[in-house]
């Protein structure tokens, strides 16, 4: 799928005849809007579907021109250059992609939930075990992507089953053993889009989750940056933090453009509000450089980068 879009506007109008009205079309979309670092230029189309019918139909007319498509989710982990994305950009934000069901200790999550919605709901029911996901600011699609985790879980520490489209439209269901899942990132993905999950956590009283829960938050509280970011930079390296590595070289506090390390948080990268994607990227490869110079170590990027 590695076609550029020559010719936007003609594919949003036939997409829009393709889809129902309640599927929403953009042309030209901000990427910036739709990302947490608040960084990226346009799209040439963005989609929300409005159905799982409606995402078939995107799918299978961009495999038939052979057009490219990227999955998006509440975009806290991504780097979107600043001439942004030539082809379709799909996202399950809509509703009906987001419902969260619960049946005794089972979350039945659509792909487009919230963490945090999960994570209360868990309180609410008194289901244990999803605690971490509090503070995490992204969907279940970009949890399952990603393998997201925090204080020592991990998101496929909760799942039961994945329900997936293919690239054809297709839907079936994955267990969690036939898929390809380790830290920070679950390979399965790349190729089906995840629908939703059902996670399981364990009975507990409300109040003991949600001490558990206010612990973690002034936790994660205590070392994170309140200000726009894609959480962490870089994949930890074996045997010590990406942040602590940085903050060690001194360099938190570096600066390029409107892009900065961050004086809370070696591994964070924030945006003042003026950083442009070059700048973010710029700041990545310096640290990387130096980092390697120092000690030797590789630094890979956890933050995705898509675009132009
Ligand atoms: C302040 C802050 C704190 C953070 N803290 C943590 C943390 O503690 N732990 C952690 O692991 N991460 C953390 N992150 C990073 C990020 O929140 C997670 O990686 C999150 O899971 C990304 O979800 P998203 O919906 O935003 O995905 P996006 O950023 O939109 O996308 C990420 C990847 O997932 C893919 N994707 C999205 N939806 C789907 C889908 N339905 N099907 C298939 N692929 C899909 C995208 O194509 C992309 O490859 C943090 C980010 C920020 C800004």
């Amino acid at each position: 799928m590695n076609a550029t879009l020559e010719n936007p506007a003609g594919v949003a109008d036939e997409l829009a005849a393709l889809v129902s009205s309640a599927t929403l079309l953009r042309r030209a979309e901000p990427m910036a809007k739709h990302t947490t670092l608040r960084v990226g230029g346009p799209a040439d189309v963005y989609v929300e579907p409005a159905s799982e019918a409606d995402l078939a139909s995107v799918l299978k007319f961009c495999g038939a021109r052979n057009i490219k498509f990227f999955i998006l989710g509440r975009g806290s982990n991504l780097l979107v250059r600043d001439a942004g994305f030539r082809g379709v950009v799909i996202c399950l934000a809509q509703p009906v992609f987001s419902k969260i069901e619960i049946t005794s200790e089972r979350m039945v999550c659509g792909a487009g939930a919230r963490l945090k919605h999960v994570a209360v709901e868990a309180r609410r029911n008194g289901i244990a075990g999803m605690e971490f996901l509090e503070g995490i600011p992204g969907s279940i699609g970009g949890a399952l992507r990603m393998n997201a985790g925090a204080m020592a879980s991990a998101t496929f520490d909760i799942v039961e089953s994945v329900r997936v489209m293919d690239f054809a439209g297709e839907v079936r269901e994955f267990a969690p053993r036939d898929m390809a899942v380790e830290y920070r990132s679950c390979a399965t993905l790349k190729k089906y889009i995840a629908l939703g999950a059902v996670l399981r956590g364990k009975p507990d009283s409300m109040v003991e989750i949600g001490q558990r829960m206010t612990a973690y938050s002034e936790k994660r509280w205590a070392s994170q940056p309140a200000a726009p970011s894609a959480g962490c930079a870089f994949k930890n390296p074996p045997n010590i933090g990406a942040g602590r590595l940085i903050d060690e070289m001194g360099l938190k506090g570096t600066r390029i453009g409107g892009a900065m390390v961050s004086l809370e948080h070696g591994n964070f990268i924030v945006n003042d509000n003026k950083a442009t994607a070059q700048d973010v990227l710029n700041l990545i490869a310096q640290l990387r450089a130096k980092v390697k110079a120092a000690s030797g170590i590789t630094l890979h990027t956890e933050v995705e980068i898509i675009g132009d």
